[in-house]
């Protein structure tokens, strides 16, 4: 496995793929530690997880260059989401206990019964590069914790991430097999999947990948949850804090490069506040710091590879050539590595491929539209329900509108974000099931009904 950097356009590393003999030895590994770490006492699982927390913290500066080296995430923003994936460790280590709390019934007369959670095994985790840190430990810190075990198949393009995170678990001092990161490609996912030594998956990534996990999990009766693609609308309404909903709405849309299932992906803007919104969004937009990834003061570096630049601006110009206005960027940044500009684009239409499509880049499309009704037919117009934020300054307003929105959380008055405490997932074509919070532990256990008379 070759690492490309995207800021430069050269090869800064190479892994050694597993083999069959390599998965099949990780395989058995993963059962045979399962037998005991099923059995150890929540506590001393949930110290391990503390002392993760611990090891990230401790090698945050060395686990962000990886990130920014392998995907081009700005180095500050990397830094973070180390500190967060401490968080959500430090999240389960209090809160397991509870999470897990056996709870009692209405029992039928003469009988006392009571619910367990127990781990189901081994669970494949099928992950992407975009948050490559934060995406494994929002799903390792519950279920590894649950007593299962993890199998990371990480995206090709950051081997050096999903070794790094094996290392946390093993200088943390977790049993060899209680997480281990899998060097394989996609084609070797559906193997993986069907051992029968594998009880479950969870996939963070794309619609096709979802479908193609689902569907092998589903003909082999194994548990999934999936988290895939977002076309998030960000509705602004007549009564908004129109500099607030247009500085927040343009990180919203550009952070991470724009590579968030969750950026605001769809700008839908009440006409009587449309013209001082745009105005407002194109100048913030141009306002960012894009460069070298490296560097303290970048807010935008590259795109993850070079042909996800392409991509992006394919999506662009086709959108240009359909009748959409560009008003600012469009164009490939001329310098070397893969950097596409923040763009911004109006009178966009109807199913072209920034109306119809997920665009994972900082481009953004708006919309003007006459009244609320037509805010929210336009903010459902979408195969994909993640996430959504609404703007106004009336809170019961906010709310109200919030019940009609199709999508898995609505923001009122802030950008969409995930938060170790509180369930995160879609609905529709973006996934189903629930990560983080009680939800999210308890997706991938059985749970038991023990009756005692
Ligand atoms: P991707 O191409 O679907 O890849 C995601 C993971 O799936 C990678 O490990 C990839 O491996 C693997 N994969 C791809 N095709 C597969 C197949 N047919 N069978 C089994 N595994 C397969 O997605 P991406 O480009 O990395 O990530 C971007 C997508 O993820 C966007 O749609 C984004 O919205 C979504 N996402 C969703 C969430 C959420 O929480 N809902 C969070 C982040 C990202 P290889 O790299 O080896 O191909």
């Amino acid at each position: 496995m070759e690492v490309t950097n995207p800021a430069t356009g050269e090869q800064v590393d190479s892994y050694e793929a597993d083999d069959e003999d390599d998965v099949e030895a990780a395989l058995d590994r993963a059962t045979e530690t399962f037998d005991s770490w099923r059995d150890r006492p929540l506590q001393e699982r949930t110290n391990l997880l503390s002392s993760a927390g611990e090891v990230l913290r401790e090698n945050k500066q060395r686990y962000a260059e990886t990130m920014t080296e392998e995907m081009g995430k700005p180095i500050t923003q990397a830094k973070s989401e180390v500190e967060k994936c401490a968080w959500v460790c430090d999240h389960y280590a209090e809160h397991a206990s509870e999470y897990l709390d056996e709870k009692g019934h209405p029992s039928p007369a003469g009988s006392t019964v009571k619910t367990v959670y127990e781990p189901l095994g081994p669970v494949l985790a099928v992950m992407p590069w975009n948050f490559p840190f934060w995406q494994v430990f929002r799903f390792a810190a519950p279920y590894v914790t649950a007593g299962n075990v993890g199998l990371l198949k990480h995206a090709s393009n950051v081997p050096g991430c999903s070794e790094a995170i094996e290392e946390v678990f093993r200088e943390a001092g977790y049993p060899e097999g209680a997480f281990q990161s899998l060097l394989v490609s996609s084609d070797q996912v559906e193997g993986v999947l069907e051992d029968d030594r594998v009880k479950a998956a969870t996939l963070t990534g794309s619609g096709p990948a979802g479908r193609s996990v689902a569907a092998t999990a589903g003909e082999n009766l194994k548990k999934t949850v999936l988290e895939l693609g977002g076309s998030d609308p960000y509705v602004v309404l007549d009564d908004a804090d129109v500099e607030a909903a247009a500085e927040t709405g343009a990180w919203a849309r550009v952070q991470n490069g724009g590579q968030s299932c969750i950026a605001a992906k769809r700008f839908i803007v009440h006409t009587d506040v449309y013209d001082e919104f745009l105005d407002r969004f194109v100048e913030q937009m141009k306002s960012y710091t894009i460069g070298d990834p490296t560097n303290e003061d970048t807010e935008i570096g590259p795109q993850a590879r070079e042909s996800l630049l392409e991509d992006l601006h394919e999506q662009v110009e086709d959108s240009v050539d359909a009748g959409a206005e560009l008003l600012t960027g469009g164009e490939p940044l001329d310098r070397e590595g893969a950097y596409y500009p923040p763009t911004v684009l109006s009178d966009v239409p109807e199913g072209c491929p920034v109306d119809s499509e997920e665009v994972f880049g900082p481009a953004a499309p708006v919309y003007e539209v006459e009244d609320e009704e037509a805010a929210i037919q336009k903010a459902n117009d979408t195969e994909f329900g993640l996430g959504s934020s609404i703007w106004t300054e009336d809170r019961d307003r906010g709310e109200r509108l919030a019940g009609r929105i199709d999508a898995g959380c609505v923001y009122v008055n802030q950008l969409v974000k995930s938060d170790p405490r509180v369930p995160f997932g879609g609905i529709k074509e973006s996934g189903y099931g629930r990560e983080l919070s009680g939800a999210g532990m308890r997706e991938f256990v059985n749970r038991k009904t023990v009756w005692v008379e």
